[in-house]
């Protein structure tokens, strides 16, 4: 394609998933709509910008975050605007260049980054976008394991966690995108990890697939503290929390002294008008635990050295990779707000395309 020079006329079909309304409570498919739109397929003259091909989309929990306009009191902030309604959503993806002006793009490269839920965007920050240094992989594998879950597990675990051989860690919504990376990272740095995870197929695949040297089914217990107890018997140095709610309230209870809690996500929330309240904040201070909040955001800088690591341990086979893939962009909603019941086993996304 003509690197933004000289234009084309070519136009294509560009479906996409906007948003219809707001959303307050559980995501429902209403609350999105699939549009048929236009796409010029080069980028316009005077833009400094790159065209990209959606090959992949990614379904991540904060999307949910980003569907309630701040205003109707959204209880957790997240580092970017709204959704606008009528707009098309924006999210991680996986495409393939087709023009662009930006210096160092390329048609044809293949980039992950920010991008709409639609089969062609104009990417007009395009400094969000990161090339793909190990095309030899799954593509995929750069919405979850290689892209932004997976450096978020690493990021959280490694630094913000600073895990110690021998360590016992504990990870929640251990089987999905983010957990399943958690888990098998603490197997490789020596610890012992035990998980939860929302059924008895999710529970059997930490152990048989992800290495998990035991698990439980948080649906089924009756007492969280009970089974912590059980599957960690020695305490919680690490508690990876991807939950929050009840899951990290019975956590800090059975947190060891010293014990680090990596504050990732709080998904029993996000449907939440009222956030639950925690009644076992004082063991923070008697037990000296120290509790992080963070943002992959703020690891960028480190992208590339992760990108190398764990592209190594997926050729070794010592992370394995579980996904729920669906086709077409008309399934996206669905999968969406399938996180938030659980639906999903393993990192969630969308194919349009597969290269
Ligand atoms: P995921 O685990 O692949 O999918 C979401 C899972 O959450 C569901 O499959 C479900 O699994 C579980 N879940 C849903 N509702 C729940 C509830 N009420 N209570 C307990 N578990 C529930 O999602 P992910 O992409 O890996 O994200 C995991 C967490 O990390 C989220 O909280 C997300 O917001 C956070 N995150 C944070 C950052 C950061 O920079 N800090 C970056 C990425 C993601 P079960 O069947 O096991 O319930």
């Amino acid at each position: 394609m003509a690197g933004g020079g000289e234009e084309t006329t070519v136009v294509v079909r560009n479906k996409k998933v906007v948003l219809r309304r707001h959303v307050t409570g559980y995501p429902t498919e209403e609350d999105m709509e699939i549009v048929a739109d236009t796409v010029r397929l080069s980028v316009p003259a005077g833009l400094t910008a790159v065209l990209v091909k959606n090959l992949y989309l990614s379904c991540d929990p904060w999307m949910r975050l980003r569907m309630t306009k701040h205003d109707d009191g959204a209880s957790i902030p997240v580092p970017a605007t709204d959704f606008v309604v009528g707009e098309v959503l924006v999210n991680y993806g996986v495409g393939k260049v087709i023009d662009s002006t930006y210096p160092g793009f390329n048609a044809s490269d293949l980039v992950w980054g920010m991008s709409g839920w639609e089969e062609y965007t104009l990417v007009t920050h395009p400094e969000s976008l990161i090339k793909i240094n190990h095309p030899e992989l799954p593509l995929s594998y750069y919405t979850g394991v290689l892209g932004m879950p997976g450096h978020t597990a690493y990021a959280g675990f490694v630094e913000v966690g600073r895990p110690k051989r021998g360590d016992s860690v504990f990870v929640s919504a251990a089987s999905g995108a983010v957990g399943q990376v958690v888990g098998q990272l603490a197997k490789i740095a020596g610890c012992y990890v035990a998980g939860s995870a929302g059924s008895d197929e999710k529970v059997e695949l930490l152990k048989s697939t992800f290495g998990f040297d035991d698990a439980f089914n948080y649906k089924s217990e009756k007492d969280l503290a009970a089974a912590l107890q059980r599957c960690l018997p020695h305490g919680i140095d690490i508690y990876f929390d991807n939950v929050g709610g009840a899951t990290l309230d019975a956590a800090l209870l059975h947190m060891r002294h010293g014990g680090r809690v990596v504050a990732c996500g709080m998904i029993s929330q996000y449907n939440l008008e009222e956030p639950d309240g925690l009644r076992n904040l004082g063991c923070i201070i008697s037990k000296a635990v120290r509790v992080e909040g963070f943002s992959v955001r703020g690891y960028l800088h480190g992208y590339a050295r992760f990108e190398e690591e764990m592209a190594g341990y997926i050729r070794e086979r010592k992370v394995a990779v579980v996904e729920d893939v669906v086709d077409g962009i008309e399934r996206a909603p669905a999968a969406l707000i399938g996180l938030f019941t659980g639906r999903n086993v393993g990192k969630q996304l969308v194919v349009l395309e597969r290269e």
